[in-house]
């Protein structure tokens, strides 16, 4: 069994300089990289608003640069998917389909995944008109015509934020009312350039290159309809990635991981940060500042 100080599940923004502050901390390190190394940035394509970068990064790329930071100061990188873990001893164990893994400490950073609409044509242009971060993807949107995709807080933010940028909203949902707090409703019904269709749904995304049009069904006719569009930003929210914790980890509103003193999980020595504790913020920025946190919270755990 491979023994560690220190155990990092997941690495993206949050993980990887967890790693790097572990490591450099001179705590024997690995980071667990999961289905999708390098996390939710790795599907994005350039990253204008991480500090440093004036000229923006490709998001794979920042992820590059990150895990080679930490491999600098001697953080091990294991590929392969946690398949369980035993928070229920110290030390804790972590099992992937070929090694189990101990360790003092355990930094969780395994974030969360956008919910998206499932249908035909949303795979083929993720990235190319459709988008589920308006923080993210909203500025290249200038001057254009969009909808959202949501009822609830997270579409009504989203769509508010894209009036900075967009031409038009059109807020899409598919129940005849929203079910966002009713401040945020406000904020949006109040806006001049947001507009709401009811009872209505993205059956169909169309373009070749990019997105071009939606097809829209509407719930109480069953009429389909076609409308001309630059961008999708789909708003439905998001799913921690807590399977793995469920019954050894305290869990709130949503499944996410409850973070007492911003990085304590209900399990001593085992610590969160980023987006799988983080609904409100879900910024790669924000992510590594948890991540930060974790790394420093652990290291005086283990001292
Ligand atoms: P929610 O689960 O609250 O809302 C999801 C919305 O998407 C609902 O309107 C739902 O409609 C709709 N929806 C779900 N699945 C589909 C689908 N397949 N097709 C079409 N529509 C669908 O998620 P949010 O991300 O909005 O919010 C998550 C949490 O984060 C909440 O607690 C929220 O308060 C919080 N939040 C807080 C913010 C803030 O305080 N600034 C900002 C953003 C979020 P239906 O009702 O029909 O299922």
């Amino acid at each position: 069994m491979d023994k560690y100080d220190v155990l990092i599940i997941g690495s993206g923004p949050a993980g990887l300089t967890a790693a790097i502050y572990t490591a450099r901390a001179d705590l024997k390190t690995a980071v667990i990289a999961g289905s999708v190394p390098g996390g939710q940035l790795t599907w994005t394509t350039e990253v204008e608003n991480f500090p440093g970068f004036s000229d923006g990064i490709m998001g794979p790329e920042l992820m590059q640069n990150m895990e080679k930071q930490a491999k600098r100061f001697g953080a091990n990188f294991i590929n392969a998917e946690v398949s369980s873990v035993n928070l229920g001893n110290v030390p804790f164990s972590v099992t992937t389909p070929d090694s189990v893994y101990s360790a003092r400490s355990i930094i969780i950073a395994t974030g969360a995944s956008a919910r998206w609409l499932g249908v035909e044509g949303e795979e083929k242009l993720k990235g190319k008109g459709i988008s589920a971060c308006a923080t993210c993807d909203g500025f290249f949107f200038k001057g254009k015509d969009v909808i959202v995709v949501g009822g609830g807080d997270s579409a009504m933010e989203e769509a508010t934020f894209l009036t900075k940028f967009a031409n038009s909203v059109t807020v899409v949902h598919r129940d005849a009312e929203l079910n966002a707090s009713k401040v945020m409703q406000k904020r949006a019904i109040d806006n001049p350039k947001i507009s709401i269709i009811f009872n209505s749904e993205i059956v169909k995304f169309n373009g070749e290159e990019k997105l071009e049009s939606v097809t829209l069904k509407n719930r109480s006719t069953n009429a389909n309809e076609e409308k001309n569009i630059d961008g999708v930003f789909v708003a439905i929210g998001h799913t921690p990635n807590t399977e793995l914790f469920k019954d050894q980890i305290e869990l709130g509103k949503g499944g996410y991981i409850v973070a007492k003193n911003e990085t304590e999980t209900s399990v001593v020595g085992v610590y969160v940060a980023g987006d799988v504790s983080d609904f409100k913020y879900r910024q790669a920025i924000t992510a590594a500042g948890a991540g930060c946190k974790a790394a420093i919270d652990v290291e005086r755990y283990l001292d």
